[in-house]
C-alpha cells in the first residue's frame, strides 16, 4: 500500500463520524493497520468508519450522483486519525 499523504487540504464538514468501540480483543480489526498512521489497532481503542465514496459499484455510484443514500466504501481509524480527540 502507498503511504499515506497530506498533500490536499480538507475542511472538517459538520457531520460527525460514528464512533465504534472500545474494541474487544477478538474483535476483527485487531491487528490491521490504521491507514492514518500506520499502527494497528489494539484492545481498547475507539475507531470510526470514514466514508471514502461508492467505489466501483455502478448502481451505488448511480445512487451517490443522484444525492441518494447508498452503500459507501468506508475505512477503519483510529478516533484520534479521523477526529484530532484523544
Ligand atoms: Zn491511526
Amino acid at each position: 500500500m502507498t503511504k499515506p499523504s497530506r498533500e490536499s487540504e480538507y475542511v472538517p464538514s459538520e457531520s460527525r463520524p460514528e464512533k465504534m468501540g472500545p474494541l474487544e480483543l477478538d474483535h476483527p480489526l485487531i491487528g490491521d493497520l490504521c491507514p492514518a498512521c500506520n499502527v494497528p489497532f489494539r484492545e481498547g481503542e475507539l475507531v470510526t468508519l470514514v466514508v471514502l465514496g461508492p467505489g466501483d459499484d455502478p448502481e451505488e455510484r448511480k445512487k451517490a450522483r443522484e444525492g441518494e443514500p447508498y452503500h459507501a466504501v468506508a475505512l477503519p481509524l483510529h478516533w484520534a486519525c479521523a477526529t484530532g480527540e484523544e
